[in-house]
């Protein structure tokens, strides 16, 4: 990852097209996601699906891919029986799957974020979107550590880690600290949010915002996993909060109804692609998506992307 600091500020430069869903892609490559380790599990399983969903960004013109990692972690293999250091090869495993997807497109630059999901992700309870955990502080920023330390030591490097769909400023600073010790390295922390001014715990996105631009190694601020229709407002919380550039990734615009169990609503690609171009318009530098998109939205992201360039 990046030596100094002058190198951590070129990772972004230029980067505009983020990739989509993960999990959602690997379901239409007829990968099972259903299983304690959801996505991770096809790490281990049939690695070529991860290689073909990340073929499929780049193809549809993503310029950052996330890696398959979101919820790998010591705590969840070892929930599992399974031994850590594996969650610690998974880390490092999902990294050289997507550059070996990019090295299928050398005249193109893409660069690779290590994907971590927050805390309440391993505990496969939907916990990341109310941040409500029952741990104390320390065991949050221990949690982190443990990928950070392997991420950050461990080869194939990735260009920087993707903290995603974090539900609270509790956890932003535990993640913080568990990156004190590496300033060379780059992060960037993006949030979940209940409605235009929050995220899912309830803190203010610009209070959150402020408290992660302050780390040496944040070389972007956002938000994920977050309805369509908030992402303009939030835009503007995390314009007055910092100068980072910010980076939006929402979910398709489909909503989870529980009673049912399906999603409902509308994720139509041209209209998540319009809708994109209110938020570059807005000031965000990157775009892509999180649940439900697929590389149809991302092809629309693209087409935006280069028109407004
Ligand atoms: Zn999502």
């Amino acid at each position: 990852m990046a030596q100094n600091a002058e190198q951590r500020d070129s990772i972004l430069r230029g980067i505009r097209v983020l990739d989509g869903g993960m999990a959602t892609e690997l379901e239409y490559q007829g990968a099972r996601i259903d299983g304690p380790l959801w996505s991770a599990q096809v790490l281990e399983d049939s690695p070529e699906k991860v290689v073909a969903v990340h073929r499929a960004y780049i193809e549809a013109g993503a310029e950052c891919l996330l890696t398959a990692s979101y919820q790998v972690s010591r705590m969840g293999y070892r929930e599992i029986g399974l031994a850590p250091e594996r969650a610690d090869a998974a880390l490092l495993h999902a990294v050289e799957l997507a550059r070996t997807a990019a090295a299928e497109f050398p005249q193109r630059r893409v660069v690779v974020a290590a994907s971590l999901g927050p805390y309440g992700a391993a505990l496969h309870n939907g916990a990341e979107y109310h941040g409500k955990y029952k741990c104390a502080f320390s065991e949050l920023v221990q949690f982190h550590r443990e990928r950070i330390d392997v991420l950050a030591t461990g080869q194939p490097a990735p260009d920087f880690l993707a903290f995603e769909t974090l539900p609270s400023l509790e956890e932003a600073q535990a993640i913080g600290e568990a990156l004190a010790p590496w300033p060379d390295l780059a992060a960037w922390f993006c949030f979940t949010c209940r409605d235009a001014k929050h995220v899912a715990h309830g803190e203010l996105l610009s209070e959150c915002a402020a408290a992660v631009a302050r780390f040496p190694q944040t070389v972007a601020i956002g938000l994920n996993c977050t309805r369509p229709a908030l992402v303009p407002p939030l835009i503007r919380e995390l314009r007055q909060a910092s100068e980072k550039p910010i980076v939006v990734y929402p979910n398709s615009g489909e909503g989870w109804d529980a009673a049912v169990r399906s999603w409902t609503g509308t994720g139509d690609a041209a209209r998540f692609g319009a809708m994109s171009a209110d938020w570059f318009l807005a000031g965000a530098q990157i775009v892509g998506g999180c649940c439900r998109t697929r590389p149809s939205h991302i092809r629309q992201v693209a087409e935006v992307a280069g028109r407004l360039r």
